[in-house]
């Protein structure tokens, strides 16, 4: 058996929710809204089940759905692209494995931002790259532009970016992705970039895409997911972006992975893309106001929270709060003692030891959910206190 596989854990989220579904413990720890979804797309979904094909789809994707990913970007993010620079994946894993697949030779230096979703190490890795990680630091969570260039020699071929940042809640701004696109283009660096937070941003943010900064179309993977768009992360429908000189070897890569992705699926999603901004707009209010209301409820219970500018997530620092201890052992007795599940950012780091104090939390549920798990966090921690103040 391959080592990297063998001796590798379970994900961090895989774990935290199947000790929540064994504990029966709120599940704030996977990112996962526990709303059904938007019902017009779930019934274009059953429909096209009903009435459309079931069998495969082209292996680039149904082309309306290219199409729709196409014209939404024109529209929403103002991007010049075309339905042949479109290429539907088995979601934004799939896209990101078929990226690192199609543009690392072995020896090639990647660079990845930490802390940094899991599943970037293990698959540069396997493609035979060398990750390089540059870490930032809370609770700013800025690019670090200076370790950043210090980072790049001569192997380096490529830097992942996910931008809005899981799970820091960071949506990097103008200044950062400019002088970002500015190394890349200076080291004739590719960009991969983990877009799949695009339209969960808060505070009338703006996302900005690093494809349409100066000198970076030609040089920019940009990956999207309906799952996120739309609140539907089971769907497993993710697109990549590029020029077609380097979409055509990630259709490639994609041919061998999942080769196509159900048509259903994406029929619904093209259908859902082409709603009016109005809808966007809603999705990303109610994901505010939910943001609101657990970050007021923890800050009212003692908690200290971190800013949240996307994402759906928002953490909390322990040690700031008065909690004693490291995040794993904290996220294991809260599933156990208070009833909760989180995520501890530790784990999403590889290179260095992360910080052990901070935990996210997702607030994409519903507001007796969230008043629910903010009481008990709360009591759990005056319980911590009185019993330190006693001792
Ligand atoms: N994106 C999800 C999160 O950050 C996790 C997805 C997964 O479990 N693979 O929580």
């Amino acid at each position: 058996m391959n080592p990297l596989y063998a001796s590798m854990p379970t994900t961090i989220f895989e774990e935290m929710s199947a000790l929540a579904r064994a504990t029966g413990a709120i599940n704030l720890g996977q990112g996962f809204p526990d709303a059904p979804g938007p019902p017009d797309l779930l019934q274009a979904a059953a429909d096209a089940v009903l009435t459309g094909s079931n069998q495969y789809p082209p292996s680039m994707g149904l082309p309306e759905l290219r199409r729709a990913v196409a014209r939404h970007y024109q529209v929403h993010q103002g991007l010049d692209i075309d339905a042949d620079e479109v290429l539907i994946t088995s979601g934004a894993t799939e896209a990101i494995a078929a990226a690192l697949l199609a543009v690392i030779s072995p020896g090639d230096e990647v660079i990845v931002l930490e802390p940094t979703y899991d599943a970037y190490l293990p698959l540069i890795l396997r493609a035979g790259g060398v990750p390089r990680s540059v870490t930032l630091e809370p609770p700013d969570w800025r690019l670090p532009l200076e370790a950043l260039a210090a980072a790049i020699g001569p192997r380096t071929r490529a830097i992942v970016v996910n931008n809005p940042m899981n799970p820091t809640g960071r949506a990097f701004d103008r200044g950062e992705l400019t002088a970002l696109a500015d190394l890349c283009v200076k080291h004739d660096l590719m960009a991969i970039c983990d877009e799949v937070w695009e339209h969960v941003l808060y505070d009338d943010r703006r996302h900005l895409p690093l494809f349409a900064l100066e000198g970076m179309a030609e040089r920019t993977i940009k990956i999207g997911s309906a799952g996120k768009i739309f609140a539907l992360t089971g769907w497993k429908v993710g697109f990549i972006l590029a020029r077609p000189r380097l979409l055509a070897p990630l259709a490639r890569a994609h041919q061998f992975l999942t080769f196509t992705t159900p048509p259903n699926l994406q029929a619904a999603v093209a259908y859902g893309l082409g709603k009016p901004q109005a809808t966007f707009d809603a999705m990303r209010a109610d994901l505010q106001r939910s943001r609101d209301r657990l970050a007021g409820a923890l800050t009212a219970g003692g908690f200290s929270v971190l800013p949240s500018e996307a994402t759906y997530f928002l953490c909390v620092d322990l040690a700031a709060s008065g909690v004693l201890g490291e995040d794993r052992g904290i996220c294991r007795r809260w599933v156990r003692d208070a009833g909760v599940a989180a995520i501890p950012l530790s784990a999403l780091y590889a290179s260095v030891v992360g910080p052990s104090s901070l935990v996210r939390l997702c607030f994409a549920k519903a507001d007796a959910v969230l008043d629910d798990a903010a009481k008990r966090l709360s009591q759990w921690r005056e319980v911590q206190l009185t019993a330190r103040r006693t001792m």
